[in-house]
């Protein structure tokens, strides 16, 4: 059975903008890892009439729906009656959680249960009882007329919980077979990039799929197989990986891995490579990132933040007449940095970063966006030039994985200086 799922997240709190959906960002997320595919995040204020309808377009266009929200002991929260409703289901009292209210209440409150908290008592005859232990209104799950109903609470963590701890086993049984997949990290090409040398494949491909997202500057590829067991689906997923990474070549900089940072962290420790940092327009989040690692400090020896032209100067040792002449942002300051880094801090390696963050273009006219990184090593100073756009968090983030590429490329024997695509 090909399942196809919907999100109606209900809360009219989410059409004013005052919260953003993130439970269904959440939902989707796993729903795409146990190979169930969405067409249609859809979301509806507290307001029963338009839930109907909502529900009824849902209905005819996938076999799943996951509501968020709506659970709770208030007069506005009207999913699991407007969903009952809809599927020509009665609510019922649920014992079980009517004894866990009266628990709660007594516990907590010393006094009976108010009659509007035991609304959350009431659930659709027949369903499956998705117990909340990280609140008091549960969901539930049943299935009519071919569709499976699905309802969590709408608080962030409630539903997140929930759907980890119960929606996805009761998902997971829906399916007879088998959902694996692993997903390709790549750095150094573009969504539309990849695609494209990707496309024939991608369009045609059905089991296993292959579905590239964009993330922080990256893209990954997640390659899914569905089959009968795990070992199948398992060798299905295997030549997948072998011709994306034929295909994108040096681009592609591990399967399965947690970051950029986590890899070069593990190929420092393996080649007993130490690493440092000049870092201007990045202001330490190379450091940042690289020591929110646990073990960085095994080969990391420190990043100096050479923020003002005098520091790079006194600091790092980049000649006056080159900042002058040059300027802050050009190859030469960056090669000077990460050379006076390397030398400072006395490591094997060292990354220099160098670039206009923005808003304002600077001294010498460089536009917004234009960064320079450089890799001061043994056998000599490799040099970047990239131009990444006009968000300073963007430019700095990307500034940041371009200095771990750049290790990361050093240390496999790779062409370090070259970047084909980078938006
Ligand atoms: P409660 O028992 O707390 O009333 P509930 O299931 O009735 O839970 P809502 O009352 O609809 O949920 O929402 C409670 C809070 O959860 C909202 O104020 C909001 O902060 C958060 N929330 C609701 N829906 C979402 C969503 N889709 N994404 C992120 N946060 C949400």
């Amino acid at each position: 059975m090909n399942y196809v799922a919907e999100l109606l997240a209900v809360g009219t709190e989410l059409l004013l903008g005052d919260i953003a959906n993130t439970d269904a960002q959440f939902i989707s997320q796993g729903l795409s890892q146990l190979g169930i595919t969405v067409h249609y995040h859809t979301v509806v204020g507290d307001n029963p009439q338009r839930l109907k309808e909502a529900v009824a377009v849902a209905r005819t266009r996938a076999n799943i729906i996951i509501t968020t929200g709506g659970l709770g002991p208030t007069y506005d929260d009207l999913t699991k009656q407007t969903l009952a409703e809809a599927f020509g289901k009665t609510l019922l009292l649920h014992e079980p959680t009517a004894q866990r209210l009266r628990d709660y209440f007594m516990r907590n409150n010393k006094r009976e249960v108010p009659a509007n908290s035991m609304q959350q008592a009431m659930l659709p005859e027949g369903c499956t009882v998705l117990q909340n232990d990280w609140g008091t209104a549960p969901g539930c799950a049943f299935v009519a007329e071919g569709i499976h109903v699905v309802m969590l609470p709408g608080p962030p963590r409630e539903c997140a919980s929930m759907f980890t701890n119960c929606a996805i086993p009761y998902l997971r049984a829906l399916s007879d077979a088998t959902i694996f997949s692993r997903t390709i990290r790549i750095f150094g090409l573009g969504e539309p990039a990849v695609e494209n040398k990707l496309k024939g494949v991608m369009e045609t491909m059905e089991n296993p799929t292959l579905a590239p997202y964009a993330k922080e500057g990256e893209v990954l590829l997640r390659v899914t197989a569905r089959a009968g067991n795990q070992a199948d689906a398992e060798r299905m997923v295997e030549p997948v990986l072998h011709m994306v990474a034929d295909t994108l070549g040096d681009a592609v900089y591990g399967f399965d891995v947690p970051s950029l940072e986590a890899v070069v962290l593990d190929l420092l420790k393996k080649n007993g490579v130490t690493l440092g940092a000049a870092e201007s327009c990045t202001g330490g989040l190379f450091a940042k990132r690289f020591t929110d690692l646990p073990g960085a400090s095994a080969v990391f020896q420190g990043s100096v933040v050479a923020y003002s032209a005098a520091i790079k100067e006194k600091v790092l040792g980049v000649p006056k007449d080159v900042l002058e002449e040059k300027g802050t942002v050009s190859e030469e300051t960056a090669r000077y940095l990460a050379e006076g880094a390397r030398r400072v801090l006395g490591t094997d390696l060292a990354v220099g970063i160098t670039g206009v963050a923005g808003p304002d273009s600077d001294e010498k006219d460089n536009p917004v966006g234009l960064v320079y990184v450089a890799l001061a090593g043994e056998t000599g100073t490799y040099v970047r030039r990239i131009y990444m756009g006009k968000d300073r968090n963007w430019i700095r983030t990307l500034a940041t994985l371009h200095g771990y590429d750049m290790v990361r490329r050093y240390l496999t024997g790779k062409d370090i200086e070259t970047v084909e695509e980078l938006r």
